[in-house]
């Protein structure tokens, strides 16, 4: 294969880049309402995929182009471009549109003398009888196989519950927040108010008259007490992309790990790789207090205080090169800018001892003699909503990274009300989706009182927040969803206490009938 072929190929890649620029659009420059077709294998856009959109209007969907490529680099290309090879191929002006393509040749469907070069085709070209190249010709004129075909799927996106152009009040922000977040007002408060100034600032773009400094924000709470679900809410509901890292897996840029920067690469995939939406997003840091700077530690600090340095430049805005489809940078990979003076950071963790700190302090203050009884005194929620930035630098929080987060806040641990509110009230609540899941076969489900909070008891011995709650359920959830379906005449399944605590078994209620109450030995299915 002599360089001149690879040039070749190359020049194909090149051709098809650049017109799949023009995809869809209509001779008015308008997106077309048909889907493409792909000339090969005759899919439609929505099953094949993206399509490569070759000139005179053919598209060839990524499977066969993939495909097409795969053979050719197979391809003995010896005199393959010289011309007058037995009949037509590359040399054929019609062709010019698929310069250097031989994964097409000759006639397909098509039986008579269309190459206007008198031979007659039978749908091969010497010496490559699996391949038949396509008359370019007959696509041109109105007998052309039609490639548009079906009407597009609309697109799905919904207007965005909160529009970040027009950035409703803080109280409608938290209205929206409150439909799936229980509890945690303080907090939703806190992001409410952040979120409207942030995308009020982005929308006017007044940050050059009169700096507007960014509202990242610190989140403190115990694990599973909703911190990523606030964020995870808060983006679904302004419709922005959402970057979620974890900042342990975070190193200093050179080292084994994701390094810093990853971070804005994650957001640009999450944008679609849409430069100008990633641009408006959120970036959610979690488990930050894991990278506290280390005491007396010897050894170069690559994964805890050099993180903290490396992020102050995200923090605050800087143009970051990212690599676009890829997680590293690398020879073949190309290259984004993304400023991110508009992109929004959340940082959350645990901050587990930081309670002892803020009591020391706290004793600290008070009157020497009664610091004993105090420190005892405090509960354990009140002191974390008393933390100040002294004590989160303290903890091992570098100031120039807490002063890049001017909004702290904190999030309380969960009670046992709260997880029962949690377990029904929010739009996608656990029980909801168990409920319409029992729906589809025409069974009600309904939880008494007690098992409610049964549920509760147990998920709060667990310790680890609402997170507890699924899997609790779902334990229990496996044996109705595996014994119900078997009887089509089980009409109602209430879940009571009892059964939580393995003590008795569910209310089954016949179709039709007056509701019988079946005990369930648990027993006979084990
Ligand atoms: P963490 O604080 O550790 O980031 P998560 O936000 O991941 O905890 O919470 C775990 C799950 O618990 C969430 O997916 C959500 O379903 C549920 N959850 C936690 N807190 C709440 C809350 N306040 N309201 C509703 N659901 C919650």
């Amino acid at each position: 294969m002599s360089d001149n072929d690879f040039k070749e190929v190359d020049d194909i890649n090149e051709e098809t880049e650049t017109s799949a620029k023009s995809s869809n659009e209509g001779k008015d420059g308008k997106e077309s309402e048909y889907e493409d077709v792909c000339f090969v294998c005759r899919r439609p856009e929505s099953k094949a995929g993206k399509m490569f959109h070759l000139p005179n209007h053919i598209s060839v969907c990524e499977d066969c182009m993939r495909k097409t490529m795969e053979t050719v680099s197979q391809f003995d290309y010896q005199g393959m471009f010289t011309p007058g090879m037995d009949g037509s191929y590359f040399g054929n002006p019609d062709m010019t549109g698929m310069y250097g393509m031989p994964g097409f040749s000759g006639n397909a469907g098509s039986d008579g003398d269309e190459n206007g070069d008198g031979k007659k085709s039978d749908g091969s070209v010497g010496g490559f009888p699996r391949f038949s190249f396509i008359n370019l010709a007959n696509l041109q004129g109105d007998g052309g196989i039609p490639n548009k075909q079906k009407l597009k799927k609309k697109k799905k996106g919904e207007a965005p519950v909160i529009d970040i152009k027009n950035i409703p009040a803080p109280h409608k922000i938290k209205a929206s927040l409150d439909e799936y977040v229980i509890g945690q007002d303080y907090a939703k408060k806190v992001i409410s108010v952040a979120v409207y100034n942030h995308y009020k600032r982005v929308a006017t773009n007044t940050m050059d008259n009169i700096e507007i400094e960014k509202s990242n924000m610190l989140m403190i709470g115990p694990t599973g007490s909703g911190k990523t679900y606030l964020v995870k809410t808060l983006a679904r509901l302004l419709d922005v992309p959402l970057a979620i890292a974890d900042a342990t897996s975070l190193t200093e840029a050179g080292y084994i790990g994701d390094d810093i920067e990853s971070v804005i690469s994650k957001l640009l995939a999450a944008a679609d790789n849409d430069v100008e939406r990633a641009e408006k997003g959120i970036v959610f840091i979690d488990e930050i207090d894991k990278i506290a700077k280390k005491a007396n530690a010897n050894s170069r600090d690559v994964s805890g205080e050099s993180v903290q340095q490396g992020m102050l430049k995200l923090l605050e805005g800087a143009d970051v090169e990212v690599p676009v489809g890829a997680s590293s940078k690398g020879a073949m990979v190309p290259l984004a800018t993304i400023n991110t003076r508009n992109i929004l950071f959340i940082c959350g963790g645990a901050f587990p001892d930081l309670e002892d700190i803020i009591k020391e302090r706290l004793t600290k203050n008070s009157l020497i003699g009664f610091g004993s009884t105090l420190k005892n005194a405090f509960d354990k929620e009140d002191v974390l909503s008393k933390v100040k930035v002294e004590d989160i630098r303290k903890f091992g929080m570098i100031p120039e990274f807490i002063g890049r987060l001017p909004i702290i806040f904190t999030l309380q641990g969960l009670t046992k009300d709260m997880m029962i509110r949690i377990l029904k009230e929010p739009k996608n609540a656990i029980l909801k989706q168990y409920q319409k899941l029992l729906e589809l076969d025409e069974v009600k489900l309904d939880f008494s009182d007690d098992a409610l909070e049964a549920i509760a008891d147990k998920a709060m011995e667990q310790d680890t927040g609402a997170r507890a709650l699924r899997s609790i359920i779902e334990e229990f959830m496996l044996d109705i969803m595996y014994e119900i379906p078997k009887d089509d005449n089980i009409g109602t399944v209430t879940i009571t206490g009892d059964y939580i605590k393995g003590t008795g078994g569910p209310v089954i209620g016949l179709r039709g009938s007056e509701t019988a109450l079946l005990e369930e030995k648990r027993d006979e299915n084990e």
